[in-house]
This record gives C-alpha cells, structure tokens and sequence, in this order.
C-alpha cells in the first residue's frame, strides 16, 4: 500500500528549495481541466502564495478553460489570474517566457497540454511532475512525484503538501482542503472508482481539517442545467448501442448537441451510465468536436479501457478509465469504426 511516508523526503527537499528559488511559476495541468486538474493546480498555488514569501508570481495555465462546475472554488482573483490558451495565447506565451519553474499536475506527458506544449519546447525552466497516470515521460521532467496506487493527483498532493508545510515549519492552508476535495470527489466519480485504502483515510484528514464536502457536491453533481439530463434521457433512449459481447457506445454529433444547447464539459460522466447494465463490460461515449470526435472509454474490472484508448483512438489514461479522440467528421462513419475496431481488439483480447 503506498504511504505519504513513500515520498522520498529528498524530493520534498528539491520541490522545496525549487519554488523557494523561483520568481515566476507556471502550473500547467492537463488539456479539458478536470476536477482533479482544477483542484490540484489551485492548491498548489495556493500553498505557494500562503506558505512562501511574497513576490512570486504563480500563475495557472490552462490549454481550455475549466467546467463551470468547478468555478465555485475560485476567488475573482484567481479567476483573473488564470490564463487560458484558447483563449489569450499571447498571454500564456508571454508568462511562460519568464518563468523559471514550471510545475505540472495531473498529466504524464508534456504533449497533454494541448496547444500550450508547442510554447514549451526549447524552454529551460526546471520541470516537475505530481501526477497519478501510469508511465508517465520521464525524460521530460526534471523530478517526478508520480504515484499510481492513489485515487487522484489531488491525494497525492495533499500528501506532497502536509510533508512540504512540514518543512516549511507551517500547517497545510486551510483554502487548500476544499480544492483537494474536489479532485478526489470528482476523479472517483463521487468514490465508486479508484478508491484505495489510503483514500478515505485522505478524506477524512481533510473533512477533519474543515473542508466543506456538502458545498463540493452541491456544485459538482447538483447544479447541472436541465439540459443535461433531458439529453441523457435522450441518449439512453435512442442512441444506446449495447453490441453482444457486452460494449456499449453512444455518439453525440454536433447538431444533437446544438439542439439540446448542450455546452462543452456538460455531457461529462455520461460515459459511466451504460456500466450500470449487467452485461455492459466496456462503455464508449464520443462527443464531436468540429473534424473529430472526443472519446472517453470506461471499463469494468478484467477488461482494459486504456487498451483500447491506447490502440485505435490515439490516447491512452488509466486501466478502467481512458480517453482519446478519432479523427472523423461524421456519426456514423464513426459508429462503423467502432463497430470494425471492437472486432479487432477483442479478437486480441481473447
Ligand atoms: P475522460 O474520459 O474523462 O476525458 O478521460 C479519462 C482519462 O483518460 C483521463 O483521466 C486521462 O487520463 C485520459 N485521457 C483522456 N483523453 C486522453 C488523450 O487524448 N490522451 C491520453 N493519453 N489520455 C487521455
Ligand atoms: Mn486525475
């Protein structure tokens, strides 16, 4: 079982003296800012701008903007703060320029920042890694905080973050449990996956702490515009494929989409639905975005969701739970490719 007590205290002590030194720090997490990307970028921030001096800039920068479900964790300050790629470039650009620290959660390779990861080729700041993925890159950081046996970056983090206030001499900012929460909530679907032993007793350390679990769920999973679930009715109903050996996918194209007035982000967890049916082993959902389709694949035990992700939707992510894109334009040109790739995985599966 891993334990807070596994991270080596010599890396605490390079993280330490890495943001102690630094003037300019860039927190760049995945593309499509999840809970957990969200969460733990904010903590981080947090914890350097209340347990250091003054007269760092800390800045998060994201490829996409984040869920507005996850909004409500932020101050109008940070919300100024924030930069978005797709949104302001040149200011991603120009921060970027200057900093001498750049810290990444949540991903396992650079090329998971979207648009942003061109911006850091040739760049010389010092790189780190606090992620939870599997094989993360490790050529392409200079220190890796990368744990798989944990439910999220953001249990991780919390780990990382008491040791480090530890060090400092300071207690974990209060402002920081909230985030954390967040990511530990949203990446274990509200604790049905990913939850290890170490992950409740995380949870607890942090509810005792203060952090404010009804407020996160009231956001997270009661706050959805009606829109959403009028659609997921609409899916379940007439999109559903379940094929014999139990994959079930739906597709959702742009013109369904904009007739629902579905925005990005609000279709998330819609892939999970489906494994609700007992002969349901795997779940695909595709969301057309422009040329392509987004994918997110989820799996019950014994079957390999990153498998798939890894094989024919150029993505990869977690054992049970991945994601990728296909490159198409049109609904059933991709109910065709899944349909022809399902024959070919699992003949391999077998
Ligand atoms: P989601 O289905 O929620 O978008 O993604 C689930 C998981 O799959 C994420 O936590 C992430 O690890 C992984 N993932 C999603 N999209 C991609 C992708 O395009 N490339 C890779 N390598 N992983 C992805
Ligand atoms: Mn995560």
């Amino acid at each position: 079982m891993w334990k807070s007590s596994s991270i080596p205290a010599g890396d605490l002590a390079i993280l330490e003296d890495s943001i102690r030194q630094a003037s300019r720090i860039g927190i760049v997490p995945h593309t499509r800012p999840d809970g957990d990307a969200v969460g733990s970028s904010l903590a981080m921030r947090r914890f350097i701008t209340e347990c250091f001096d003054g007269g760092k800039e800390v800045r998060i920068l994201l490829d996409t903007d984040m869920p507005d479900a996850v909004r409500f964790l932020l101050t109008q300050e940070e919300k100024e703060q924030t930069l978005v790629c797709e949104k302001d470039k040149e200011a991603v650009a120009g921060f970027l320029s200057a900093c001498d620290l750049l810290i990444f959660p949540d991903l396992n390779q650079i090329s998971r920042c979207g648009e942003i990861a061109p911006l850091l080729r040739d760049h010389d700041a010092r790189r780190i890694l606090i992620d939870h993925h599997p094989t993360p890159d490790t050529s392409a950081f200079d220190l890796l905080f990368s744990e798989t046996e944990v439910s999220s970056t953001c249990e991780l983090l919390y780990h990382i973050l008491v040791r480090l206030a530890g060090l400092r001499g300071v207690t974990l900012p209060k402002s920081c449990l909230d985030p954390l929460l967040t990511g530990i909530t949203t990446d274990t679907n509200n604790f049905a996956n990913s939850v290890f032993s170490m992950t409740l007793g995380t949870v607890s350390e942090l509810l005792e702490a203060g952090a404010d679990r009804d407020t996160i769920l009231a956001h997270i999973y009661e706050s959805y515009p009606e829109r959403r679930i009028r659609l997921m009715g609409w899916l379940l109903d007439r999109e559903l494929v379940i094929t014999e050996q139990g994959v079930a996918y739906m597709i959702l194209d742009d013109a369904c989409a904009k007739r629902f007035g579905i925005l990005e982000g609000e279709t998330e967890g819609f892939v999970n639905l489906p494994l609700a049916v007992d002969r349901v082993k795997m779940s695909l959902f595709l969301r057309q975005n422009g040329d392509e389709f987004r994918v997110s694949i989820r799996s019950k035990k014994g079957w390999s969701a990153q498998r798939l992700a890894r094989g024919y939707f150029e993505g990869g992510g977690h054992e049970q739970a991945s994601g990728g894109k296909l490159r198409m334009n049109d609904k059933a040109e991709a109910a065709a490719w899944i349909e022809r790739c399902l024959k070919d995985f699992l003949a391999h599966e077998q």
